[in-house]
This record gives structure tokens, C-alpha cells and sequence, in this order.
């Protein structure tokens, strides 16, 4: 046990949950939860504002980040309720390779079930090195169905992912992790999300030197553009005036941001978009 966070467990009723919202706009039919909380504890991270509506106890969102509990059964249920029609997106709740995942172990059961029993789609949300642990078992997956990775890259600054992320693996690292993900043939996005103060062009340039997909992101989700649903934790916004990063928060300056990283992967001959249609890039079928 860490001295960080603490791992509980439990035994879920069920393991996959039909999507709505934002996923199921970008086409995928599942979500798949291995746990609920997440110990890399972003500053920013949505989920604990879904509160109840995203399935989550008190205590998940009065003490983010702090503990999490694994659902023991994962790998059992997934057996019984996997078809092969379905879009899986892993996971809109909780980063799969999060800190914990290092003990628990957790993945390595369920991608061995999915290879076992494919669905159509299975994509992976992270931004945790841990991923290449499991890099063999990915590899076999995608021998066998449509597997995409979508990993996290909101700033190229140190300085800033100390700040807000300071539990997520340094930049370099997680150029690196891409692409070994891309020389083992997973088709792996960088996925600039939420947007943190960053030179936005070396951000993208690094990007797409790292993968060879097209560009996933999205600024932070802010109450003027996004009048309801998950938004950005309190904690961000309170360590955003104390450094004087708060036009990161306002519409039209996150808009400008999007327009330079759009012109920096158009002369790449790339794509950057946001939201669903970003996201569905990883529902389609290859
Ligand atoms: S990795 Fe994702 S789910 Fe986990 S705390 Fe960070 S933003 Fe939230």
C-alpha cells in the first residue's frame, strides 16, 4: 500500500455500462469503469464534479484521488457481458493505468478476457507509461479486433504538469510511451486535453512527431461554453489565478489555442478537432 493513496475493493453488480452523452455521440456503445476513483488525482479532473451521476460515493469526490477501489469481479463480468458489436471506451470515469493499476493488476485480466471474446472496438483513455507493461497483450488484442489508444498530452511545460498534474508521468516520458505504442503497430493518439498553459505550437509539433495519427483535444471545459454536465475541479481554477494562467479558462483565448494547433497539424498534413468528433475518430472500425 502506498503512502499516497489507499486501494479498497469491491464486487460490482456489472461491468459494462451503455454510453451517453459525449461518448456515445463519438459512437461508442460501452463503457468499461475498472475501478472507481482515480489515484493520479488531476487538479483539473472532471469526474469528481459528476458526483452522483457519474456513480460515484461522497467520499469519491470529497477525497479525490486519495483512494481507489478496484472492482475484483472486472474480469468475471466482462466474460459474461461482452457481444461482438460493441464500441468500448475505457474509461470515461477512471484512468485504467493509474497509479494503483501498478498493484493491482487489474488490465491485464481484462485485456486477456478481450482477446478471448473481441468486441469491435476497444479504445484505451490514459496518459500512464504503465500501459507499456501490458504492451504484449495489447499487441494480441489488436491481431484480433480494432484497438486505439488515446493518450493524454495537455502541456509540453514541466513547470505546469507539476502544478496541476503532478502525478502523471514528465512530457518526455510520455512522448516516448507513444511511440513505442506506434513502433508496436497500436494505432495511438496524442490527445492534447484538457489544454494547460503551453506553447501550443511545440506542443502539437511534438505530437506529431511522436504519433502518426491525426491530433485529439480539447481546452478546459468552462461553464461559459459548457453550461451543464462535468466541468473542471476548483482546484485547477484556484492554482490558475495564483499563477496568473486564467485566460486558459476564457472561451475566445482557448479558441485562438485551437486555431494555432489546427494550423501547426494542417501543415503537417494532419487533422486536429475536438470533442465527439476527435473521439470518434477511435470508435470507427480499421
Ligand atoms: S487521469 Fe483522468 S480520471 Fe484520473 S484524475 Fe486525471 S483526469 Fe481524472
Amino acid at each position: 500500500m502506498s503512502e499516497r493513496f489507499r486501494i479498497l475493493e469491491t464486487e460490482a453488480r456489472s461491468i459494462l455500462a451503455a454510453t451517453s452523452g459525449f461518448i456515445a455521440e463519438a459512437g461508442f456503445s460501452h463503457s468499461l469503469s475498472p475501478a472507481r476513483n482515480c489515484t493520479f488525482a488531476c487538479t483539473y479532473c472532471y469526474v469528481p464534479t459528476m458526483g452522483i451521476y457519474g456513480g460515484l460515493k461522497p467520499e469519491d469526490w470529497r477525497r479525490w484521488g486519495q483512494f481507489t477501489t478496484f472492482k475484483t469481479n472486472a474480469a468475471a463480468l466482462l466474460a459474461r457481458e461482452l457481444r461482438p458489436h460493441m464500441a468500448i471506451y475505457c474509461s470515461p470515469l477512471v484512468d485504467p493505468y493509474q497509479p494503483a493499476e501498478a498493484a493491482a493488476r487489474m488490465m491485464p485480466r481484462l485485456l486477456e478476457t478481450l482477446i478471448e471474446r473481441p468486441p469491435r472496438v476497444f479504445a484505451i483513455q490514459t496518459r500512464g507509461a504503465l500501459i507499456l507493461r501490458d504492451l504484449e497483450l495489447i499487441r494480441r488484442l489488436a491481431q484480433r479486433t480494432t484497438v486505439g489508444v488515446s493518450f493524454s498530452l495537455p502541456t509540453n511545460r514541466e513547470d505546469i504538469r507539476r502544478l496541476y498534474e503532478p502525478h502523471c508521468a514528465p512530457f518526455a516520458q510520455r512522448l516516448e510511451t507513444i511511440a513505442v505504442l506506434r513502433r508496436a503497430g497500436v494505432a495511438t493518439y496524442a490527445t492534447l486535453a484538457p489544454l494547460l498553459p503551453s506553447d501550443p505550437e511545440a506542443l502539437a509539433s511534438a505530437a506529431i512527431e511522436a504519433t502518426c495519427e491525426n491530433l485529439i483535444g480539447d481546452p478546459l471545459h468552462v461553464r461559459e461554453v459548457k453550461r451543464h454536465g462535468a466541468t473542471t475541479r476548483d482546484v485547477a481554477r484556484r492554482i490558475a489565478v495564483k499563477h496568473g494562467h486564467t485566460a486558459w479558462f476564457e472561451p475566445r483565448f482557448q479558441a485562438e489555442i485551437v486555431r494555432t494547433i489546427e494550423r501547426v497539424a494542417e501543415s503537417a498534413n494532419r487533422r486536429f478537432a475536438t470533442g465527439p468528433e476527435a473521439f470518434s475518430w477511435l470508435a470507427q472500425s480499421r
